[in-house]
């Protein structure tokens, strides 16, 4: 069986980890959000590929679920005593390797898909992690400060703001020129079923589905395209989801996402059994729907889940 999975960070690879135990010999390919991306330090840093990467491949810090396991700040340290910043992004010495890497092999000429696969032969992750473009896409938030209207990175909005303050618009910056990396319109072509994982509408999977052609391609797909509430009980599990769905028009519910993606998008959506009384509202949006426990508890709940998707997949694709 071929799988392909639209991937932000945390909720797409705690869902991966779990889809690989369900099914172990499907070859899985992960198409990651480099929205995020940020160059900090004059290296190129890519969070959600990396949450993917260290993730499924073991290295990941379990507690924050982002950055290395057994990290270390001394570099960190230095840069700040020469006054050298941001201080507000935790970069660890041993996550500072990844970075030095990528942007060494990025000036020497690699497109970003061949050095993902690079740090891949290291991690082993079980699954082909493709990043959505090899072109620069970066989302900028609109945000009002002391009255004052301006765009900042989502980082910064993200990590040193907290989303504190509401956000007006997110715009995947650069999205409209960028062409979808090497294998990623192969892999939606040739899938069996398409999954969204618990990740976020609109800073993960949205920016994916910005790339001129990924979302096209998809719908055309003619295969079962299944996805997994982020919200449960109208708040997102973690993060801070309902500011950006807010930028964009989407109320917090598991429903409203559904929505939002749309049945000529997705054919199936599974929200948590607290989100039950959703389940018809999904339904007479065109897409099937059922109730199940959406939690990522451990790695056990998470199996659980890939496997209620793909029995959802098997029951849209027989209909
Ligand atoms: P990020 O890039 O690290 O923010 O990660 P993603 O975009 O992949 O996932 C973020 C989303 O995952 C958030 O909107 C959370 O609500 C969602 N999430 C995290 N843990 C869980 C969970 O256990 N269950 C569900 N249903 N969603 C989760
Ligand atoms: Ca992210």
């Amino acid at each position: 069986m071929r799988i392909v999975v639209l991937a932000g960070g945390i909720g797409g690879a705690r869902f991966l980890r779990g889809l690989r135990q369900a099914v172990p010999d499907a070859e899985v390919t992960v198409i990651g959000n480099t929205g995020d991306d940020i160059h900090l330090f004059g290296l190129k840093v890519c969070p959600d590929l990396d949450t993917v990467m260290y993730t499924l491949g073991g290295g990941i810090n379990e507690d924050q679920g982002w950055g290395r396991a057994d990290e270390t700040f001394h570099l960190k340290e230095e840069l700040a005593a020469y006054g050298v910043g941001p201080e507000w992004f935790g970069l660890g010495d041993r996550d500072f390797a990844t970075h030095i890497v990528r942007t060494q092999m990025l000036g020497a000429g690699y497109p970003l898909s061949a050095v993902t696969e690079a740090l891949c032969d290291r991690w082993k992750p079980g699954v082909r992690l493709i990043p959505m473009t090899d072109d620069r896409v970066e989302t900028h938030v609109a945000v009002e400060v002391d009255g004052e209207r301006k765009a900042v990175h989502f980082q910064e909005y993200w990590v040193r703001l907290r989303a504190s303050v509401d956000a007006h618009a997110v715009v995947p910056v650069g999205a409209d020129q960028a062409k979808p990396a090497p294998g990623v319109l192969e892999a939606i072509a040739s899938a069996d079923v398409v999954i969204f994982p618990p990740s976020n509408p609109v800073v993960s999977v949205g920016t994916i589905l910005a790339v001129p052609g990924i979302r096209e391609a998809i719908a055309d797909a003619g295969v079962p395209v299944v996805g997994l509430s982020p919200i449960v009980g109208d708040a997102p599990v973690r993060g801070m989801a309902d500011k950006v769905l807010a930028a964009i028009g989407v109320d917090s519910t598991a429903a409203a996402v559904a929505e939002h993606y749309g049945s000529g998008l997705l054919d199936g959506w599974l929200v948590d059994t607290v989100d039950a009384s959703a389940v018809d509202r999904v339904e007479s949006a065109g897409i099937r729907c059922r109730a199940v426990p959406l939690l990522m508890t451990d790695l056990a709940a998470a199996t659980r889940m890939a496997r209620e998707a793909l029995a959802l997949a098997e029951e849209v694709g027989g209909a």
